[in-house]
C-alpha cells in the first residue's frame, strides 16, 4: 500500500511504502499538545526506509528522556512531518493530518490520557495509558493481531 501526504504549501510531499496500514497512536501529552496547537498529537510509526521525502525539510534536533529527537518540517511553511528518534532507531513518527485519506486511520492506542482533554471520549476497547506505556505493552499493543 502508498500513503501519500504533503505540508501546508505543498514544497515538501512524503510516500509510504507499507504492506498494511501502519499503526497510529494519540498522545494527549502537554509537549503534543503544545507542538500541535491541538488536542492530542496523532502518530503514525513506520519503518525509516518505507518513508520517501521529497523536498527540502528544516530540522530540530532536541533531547527527550536522554533520546535524540529530529524533527522535519517544511522548510517553508514549517507544517510539523514526522521525526525519528532513538528510541526506535530504523522507524519514523509521521505526523498521522499530513496523509491523504486520514479517514483510514484509527488509532489502536492512546497515551498520557491523564492530560486527555474532559470533553475527548474515547472508545474503551482501544488502549489507553494514563502516562508512557512500557516498551514491551506499546508493542503489543501496536503489532495488529495475525
Ligand atoms: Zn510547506
Ligand atoms: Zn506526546
Amino acid at each position: 500500500m502508498r500513503f501519500t501526504g504533503q505540508c501546508r504549501c505543498g514544497h515538501v510531499s512524503i510516500n509510504i511504502e507499507a504492506p498494511q496500514l501502519p499503526p497510529l497512536y494519540a498522545c494527549h501529552c502537554l509537549n503534543c499538545q503544545r507542538w500541535s496547537g491541538s488536542a492530542f498529537g496523532l502518530h503514525l510509526l513506520c519503518a525509516a526506509a518505507a518513508l520517501q521525502v521529497t523536498g527540502e525539510t528544516a530540522t530540530h534536533v532536541h533531547e527527550h528522556q536522554g533520546q535524540t529527537s529530529t524533527q522535519h518540517a517544511c522548510g517553508q511553511c514549517h507544517t510539523r512531518l514526522f521525526n525519528e528518534t532513538t528510541a526506535a532507531p530504523g522507524m519514523c513518527v509521521v505526523r498521522a493530518g499530513v496523509l491523504e485519506g486520514t479517514e483510514r486511520f484509527e488509532p489502536v492506542a492512546h497515551i498520557w490520557t491523564r492530560r486527555k482533554q474532559p470533553w475527548l471520549v474515547l472508545p474503551e476497547a482501544v488502549a489507553q495509558w494514563e502516562e508512557s506505556p512500557t516498551p514491551e505493552a506499546f508493542a503489543a499493543a501496536l503489532t495488529p493481531d495475525p
